[in-house]
């Protein structure tokens, strides 16, 4: 009789796992053998064949086998351990910085030892640096298979976890069930998910090893299918669950957003247009929207949510919006202010450097519902916020915000009558160009809008990528472009640094260019200034008393000034290319041709000419991300991974998008027809499905 569901059996069934260890696992999400066997390696180790000394190369992995010929302590900068052993192609230390005497005795000359570990550039040329080792006889075996390396957990060792697996494993291929969530059609073209399991863990002899390091293998690909299914559901079941709460039901919008039209000074394009009709379907329904809005930098994502603010003020309900910066929050509160003022409405603005008596007054404008719209940073979610009436919230940016911020906001405008809780519409705007597969994976809880056109009247940007040995004619460049009647952007790029560093580069660049340029007048800007300082900047570079902005990638978003027309980026090979797009997006919005040199320190690697070369031919955010997925390839980052800011276990939304699509229809087939099997696959992949489901 086949045994109950791994599901339901706790992890003390197991030998060796009492309550504390249990208590321990159960800290990392482990209650169940399931959970256990979904306990899946990090990455694998490949320790199936020696190496020899003669072929290491820098950076690699490697088994190397050899005898000792010296071991002697050696005192450099550092204290250390050095053995040298030698095979027949050649020699190699071995350095220990932490060890003990008996360690030191026990590594005698002549011994022959087997060790794995990372080959490095060390003092001696080539060495391994704490590698794990062990005395062999000469033949003895290797191991058979790729080592699993599990995600770190606190407490339990590898060892300790690769037991309990195999303790597992045998009570699985015993007979005990690990259910098969996936519909029989779908699963025909994969793998069984016990054998699935059972390769993932302990891969067994001649698997291609190259498949499974690279996560291509079919038990793991098996597996992907079944995590995205599982992400995808989630989202899928928190959209359902916001549907069924109330909103504010809007009228079709009237004489206020056609006024507010007459106030931006131009036509909507018919991009803009498309996507406020999509946006007023929603809100003119009594389910809260849900909707991302994504357009390239400087398609007039502003604009489009001005309108919706204007129809839910015609609807008396407040909006909110929200941005991850002060200077990104504050151009939206000036753009607002200037279109909304002539409409008589008030625009409250917060940030969380605003203090005191002026917090007081926003507040207090914001609870009695005198200001119709609020803009702000994350401030905004603070506790002492609270809304006369919200019934719109605009997050823009939306990648820099987690999804509690968003669900936080959101909360705000709750409002409880008869037992029925009432929320916001919800508009989320991003630059961030995704290919259209991951958007819908990655945003299912969504409905998508995309603007795809520019206004009209946009001068292409010219892109050129030059050495840093040419710095003297870039300055001779930016003086004669300053001395002409342009404004230029100068980028300082450290990336992964403080903004201590990052305003200390900025600040010597700007010193420096200050006296290379005796005729032009330099700004400086950077995320350390107050919101006053960083405001009277831009007012100068705005109103042209300044010519050259020298800056950090606090300007990477939202700042708008046409005449700027020249962007100097330093070390551009530094940054992801959406970044890199969107800041050139600061340039080429008026009607002057625009100009960006890509200033690089040579030399560059060949990865990084081909990404600099597809920044300099294109200007579509779109094709910029396909190409940064073609180059980066799997296991690397790219804008869009940091927009899903997902964890995966086995799957990788860059490697495996071929699955997105069948992923998605089999997901949205299992939700109608069972559903049962689709919560329960959400919660074998998900420690905490309710996160988001709750809020
Ligand atoms: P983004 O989508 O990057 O947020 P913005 O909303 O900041 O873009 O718009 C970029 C610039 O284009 C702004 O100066 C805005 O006033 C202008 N703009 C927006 N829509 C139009 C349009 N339809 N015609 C002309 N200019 C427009
Ligand atoms: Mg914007």
């Amino acid at each position: 009789m086949p045994e109950a569901s791994l599901a339901n059996e706790p992890l003390t069934r197991l030998s060796g796992v009492g309550p504390s260890l249990a208590q321990k696992l159960e800290r990392i999400g482990l209650a169940s053998l399931q959970d256990l066997l979904f306990h899946l390696p990090a990455r694998y180790e490949d320790r199936t064949r020696v190496t020899t000394i003669g072929e290491v190369r820098l950076g690699q992995n490697v088994v190397l086998e050899g005898r000792v010929i010296s071991t002697d302590v050696t005192f450099g900068r550092r204290r250390s351990l050095q053995c040298v052993i030698k095979d027949e192609t050649g020699l190699i230390a071995l350095r220990f910085f932490h060890f003990s005497k008996a360690q030191q005795n026990n590594l005698t000359d002549g011994s022959l030892i087997r060790c794995y570990g990372e080959v490095r550039r060390g003092k001696s040329g080539y060495e391994l640096y704490h590698p794990e080792y062990n005395h062999v006889q000469p033949g003895e075996h290797l191991d058979e298979t790729l080592t699993p390396i599990y995600p770190a957990t606190e407490g339990v060792t590898q060892a300790r976890i690769r037991k309990l697996v195999e303790q597992a494993l045998s009570l699985m291929e015993g007979g005990a069930l690990l259910d098969e969530l996936l519909p029989r059609d779908v699963r025909s073209g994969l793998s069984e998910l016990q054998s699935a399991i059972a390769t993932v863990h302990r891969p067994p002899p001649y698997t291609d090893l190259e498949l499974m390091l690279e996560g291509r293998h079919p038990a793991q690909q098996r597996l992907a299918f079944e995590e995205l299914m599982a992400h995808f559901l989630s989202m899928r079941l928190v959209r359902e669950q916001i549907r069924q709460f109330d909103a504010p039901r809007f009228g079709p919008a009237g004489k206020l957003c056609d006024e507010l039209e007459q106030c931006f000074g131009f036509a909507m394009t018919g991009a803009q247009r498309r996507v406020v009709g999509e946006i007023q379907r929603n809100v003119t329904e009594d389910r809260p929207m849900l909707r991302l809005l994504q357009g390239d930098v400087g398609s007039g994502k502003t604009a489009v949510a001005a309108m919706a603010a204007a129809h839910a003020l015609e609807n008396q309900t407040q909006t909110a919006i929200m941005a991850p910066t002060e200077i990104l929050a504050e151009q939206h509160f000036i753009n607002f202010s200037t279109w909304f003022a002539r409409l008589g409405v008030t625009v409250a603005w917060l940030s969380g450097k605003v203090k005191g008596k002026a917090r007081t007054e926003q507040l207090g404008n914001i609870a009695s519902g005198a200001a119709g719209i609020v803009i702000g940073t994350h401030a905004l979610f603070q506790a002492d916020v609270t809304f006369r009436n919200l019934g719109l919230v605009i997050i823009d940016e939306q990648h820099r915000f987690g999804v509690e911020q968003r669900l936080a906001l959101r909360e705000k405008g709750r409002q409880d009558e008869a037992g029925r809780a009432t929320y916001p519409h919800q508009l989320v705007m991003t630059a961030t160009p995704i290919p259209r597969t991951l958007t819908m994976s990655m945003y299912a809880d969504m409905d998508v809008s995309v603007i795809d056109e520019l206004p009209p009247g946009r001068t292409p940007v010219t892109t050129s990528v030059i050495p840093d040995t040419r710095r003297g004619d870039v300055v001779a460049r930016v003086r004669d472009a300053c001395l002409s009647g342009v404004q230029a952007y100068w980028v300082c790029t450290l990336i992964d640094e403080s903004e201590q560093l990052q305003a200390q580069a900025a600040e010597g660049t700007a010193a420096a260019l200050t006296e290379a340029l005796p005729d032009v007048k330099v700004g400086l800007i950077h995320g350390r200034q107050t919101p006053p300082e960083k405001q009277q900047v831009m007012d100068q570079f705005k109103a042209g008393s300044l010519q050259l902005l020298v800056a950090t990638t606090v300007i990477e978003v939202g700042v708008d000034v046409q005449n700027a027309s020249l962007m100097i980026i330093e070390n551009p090979e530094r940054l992801g290319l959406a970044q890199l797009h969107q800041l050139r997006g600061r340039v080429g919005r008026g009607q002057t041709a625009s100009h960006c040199l890509l200033m690089y320190h040579p030399p560059l690697g060949e990865v990084s000419k081909e990404r600099l070369n597809v920044i300099r031919q294109s200007a579509d955010g779109f094709v910029i991300a396909e190409q940064d997925l073609r180059i980066r390839g799997p296991g690397e980052l790219l804008g869009a991974r940091q927009a899903g800011s997902v964890n995966f276990r086995v799957a990788d939304i860059v490697r495996d998008r071929e699955l997105l699509p069948d992923v998605r229809t089999t997901s949205l087939e299992l939700l109608r027809t069972q559903r049962a099997l689709a919560t329960a696959l959400v919660r074998r992949w998900l420690a905490r499905p309710t996160d988001y489901g709750q809020a």
